[in-house]
């Protein structure tokens, strides 16, 4: 038989409040630590299929195909990743003249210019334009990734395969692995190279040789410039350069021309 005095009960209820007391303190103890303080962010997500990611720069654009455009992957990351030649180094200069009516059509392709173009691709045009500027002399773009549905355009024009890809057999512009481009000197003004872009005729041509000395060497100097990265030259037109690489796949992709959001 157990019997409990009045003194007794007291002292029982006291220590029935003691320990409530503590167990509910050690209860807010256990939420607080589970919640952590509330100024302190979430541990970040890591993503291993994205690629790295250079925090130098942290702009992001968003594309008409849902696509997010990241800043410049470094070497090693994914070759495929689109890079904006523009956001990326824009000491680089650009006319890209398909967003123009200065073209060989008179006819405005691209709602706007913007130069993107694969990773692999992208690292080895900054590397000329880098070489370049070692001797006061840089880049200019005239025409980079070009998606399918322009390529389209084009053809609707000039359904003509010695001036324009077929959109059925895909360029390598609409895999962002070619580019359009002359060498501009420390002025921005574009070396003598005998012809203008998009000049569609013989003298235009690698072969073609009855041109001053100097347009032979500009000519020389952007050949072995490219060539030395890998790219290719087309035999009919001076300023087109492609990575051969069908690794890298045609794209329908197209570009925002809004603000920077
Ligand atoms: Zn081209």
């Amino acid at each position: 038989m157990c019997r409990f005095s009045p003194e007794a009960k007291v002292q029982t209820y006291a220590n029935m409040k003691s320990i409530q007391v503590i167990l509910l303190a050690l209860c807010c103890t256990l939420i607080a630590c589970q919640q952590g303080p509330s100024d302190t962010p979430p541990p970040a997500q890591t993503d291993t299929n994205q690629p790295t990611v250079d925090t130098s720069s942290q702009d992001t654009l968003p594309l008409h195909s849902g696509y997010q455009l990241k800043t410049f992957p470094s070497a090693g990351a994914n070759d495929t990743a689109w890079v904006d030649l523009g956001l990326e180094r824009p000491d680089i200069l650009q006319d890209i003249r398909y967003a123009s009516t200065n073209n060989f059509m008179k006819l405005q392709i691209y709602d706007c210019g913007r130069c993107l173009l694969r990773a692999k691709v992208a690292r080895r045009v900054i590397d000329a334009h880098d070489e370049l500027q070692k001797e006061g002399l840089g880049l200019k773009m005239f025409d980079c990734y070009r998606p399918l549905p322009a390529q389209q355009k084009l053809w609707d024009k000039m359904p003509d395969a010695r001036y324009v890809t077929p959109p059925s057999k895909g360029s390598y512009h609409n895999r962002g692995s070619a580019v359009d481009l002359t060498i501009v000197d420390s002025l921005g003004r574009e070396l003598d190279m005998g012809t203008d872009f998009d000049f569609f005729g013989s003298k235009a041509y690698h072969t073609y040789t009855d041109l001053p000395q100097q347009v032979l060497d500009n000519r020389k100097r952007l050949l072995q410039l490219m060539q030395a990265r890998g790219f290719s030259p087309t035999r009919t037109e001076w300023w087109h350069y492609a990575l051969y690489d069908k690794r890298l796949p045609l794209s329908s992709m197209t570009w925002d021309c809004k603000p920077n959001l």
